[in-house]
């Protein structure tokens, strides 16, 4: 399919199509059992995301609640640092909770509320989907199970003790290696025992339909407000725009405000230590086309076909592949996906720190060390960097491995 045949005009309107696919990606991958809920949950989602009350309770809550809109932030230090090339930072590290997650934890919660559900349930690797969806849950008096690996646990207590706080159940997961990919499948397990009472909250632009199509409308209001943002501070629209892509939500959201604009599109992936399978989870630069998790797209496999061991600095970033409407745009040539290093990252992050006072997350990182080699290629112009998240996480980690510099 060539680039000229999608018209971005209507394109909200026409991707997903109504089986949940962007091209041959996405579609719902579940037993029959699941199929159902999920068709509940879609049927549940276009009626109140039409819903006056709907919208204006979750835009109250946006503003009162989240702190938004966040403000778009000019880094002039770091810009002239590099050249003429001016870089700016949308800055999901301002949302309540330290990143752009609790934008469509907040969406998943409130329709889970309308639909009459007791309970959230979710996975978590790192936490920060499980801290997120606990103060969610919190918010609207939702019970919350969320499933996390005990190795997760060990490694990732203050997360474990933020989310117990706030209220939430950490189910601890034992079976097999013990991390994200056993609390995936424990956590979809008890979906299948209780949906009638709760409802699957993923983490991501993953997962069977409706779930890449509900987070990104959720997170989408990231690009709706850097758009506006952008043109009232510059009066014109950025020439590229950059953000990090795991399961691919924070990018997804400021993609979204943009698709149908001249801006160069850019999708940055984590390289970890290098190209070769296991060091990495660059899924959409290295992968090639399964299903996994629900759903349909482009995925790092090792020999016998099975998601491939993947690695990062990042864990939010630690995914074997992404979700579909990033194996879509890849596809169509609307977004260019490529791939930094660890090393380039924490360069990134350092200098970010050090020039701006803004302490990124390892993952937002990604985008940062990405926006700083275009800028030295593009010589002139403009880049807006989704900045997705806060470092305050990923403190401990930095300073035991790489010291102050
Ligand atoms: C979870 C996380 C990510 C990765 O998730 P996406 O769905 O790809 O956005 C990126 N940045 C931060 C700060 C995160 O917490």
């Amino acid at each position: 399919m060539m680039l000229n045949e999608i018209n971005y005009d209507t394109y909200f309107k026409t991707y997903p199509n109504s089986d949940g696919y962007f091209g041959k990606y996405g579609g719902v991958y579940v037993s029959d059992e699941l199929k159902r809920a999920m068709e509940e949950i879609t049927d549940a989602y276009f009626t109140i995301c039409k819903s006056t009350k709907f919208i204006g309770e979750l835009r109250r809550i946006r503003r009162e609640f989240q702190g938004r809109p966040t403000p778009i932030s000019h880094l002039e230090r770091l810009s002239s640092s590099i050249g003429n090339v001016q870089l700016y930072a949308k800055r999901e590290d301002l949302n309540h909770t330290g990143a752009h997650k609790l934008n469509h934890c907040m969406g998943e919660a409130l329709l889970a509320k309308y639909m009459g559900k007791k309970k959230v349930i979710a996975e978590t690797g790192a936490g920060q989907h499980g801290v997120a969806l606990a103060t969610a849950a919190a918010y609207f008096g939702l019970e919350c199970d969320i499933y996390m690996g005990s190795v997760d646990i060990a490694k990732q207590a203050p997360n474990v003790a933020r989310m117990k706080i706030l209220g939430a159940n950490v189910i601890e997961v034992k079976d097999g290696l013990a991390t994200l990919k056993e609390a995936v499948d424990a956590a979809f397990d008890a979906y299948s025992k209780e949906y009638d009472s709760c409802i699957y909250c993923i983490g991501s632009v993953v997962g069977p339909h409706p779930f890449p199509m509900m987070v990104r409308d959720f997170q989408s209001v990231v690009g709706i407000e850097a758009r506006e943002q952008f043109l009232s501070m510059t009066g014109e629209l950025p020439d590229a725009l950059v953000a990090c892509v795991g399961g691919g939500s924070n990018s997804m959201g400021i993609f979204a405000g943009f698709l149908n604009d001249p801006v160069k599109i850019y999708g940055v992936e984590p390289l970890g230590r290098g190209a070769e399978l296991g060091n990495h989870a660059a899924s959409l630069t290295y992968g090639t086309e399964g299903v996994m998790h629900g759903f349909n797209s482009i995925m790092l496999k090792d020999e016998n076909g099975e998601p491939a061991p993947v690695y990062s600095v990042a864990s939010g970033l630690d995914y074997p592949s992404s979700g579909p409407e990033h194996a879509f745009l890849r596809d169509v040539g609307r977004v260019k996906y490529d791939a930094i290093s660890d090393d380039e990252t924490i360069d990134a992050f350092f200098k970010l720190s050090r020039m701006e006072g803004i302490i990124p997350a390892i993952e937002s990182a990604h985008a940062v060390a990405y926006a700083m080699k275009l800028a030295k290629e593009m010589k002139r112009g403009s880049i807006l960097i989704s900045l997705s998240g806060r470092g305050d996480k990923d403190m401990d980690y930095i300073i035991e491995k790489y010291g102050i510099r």
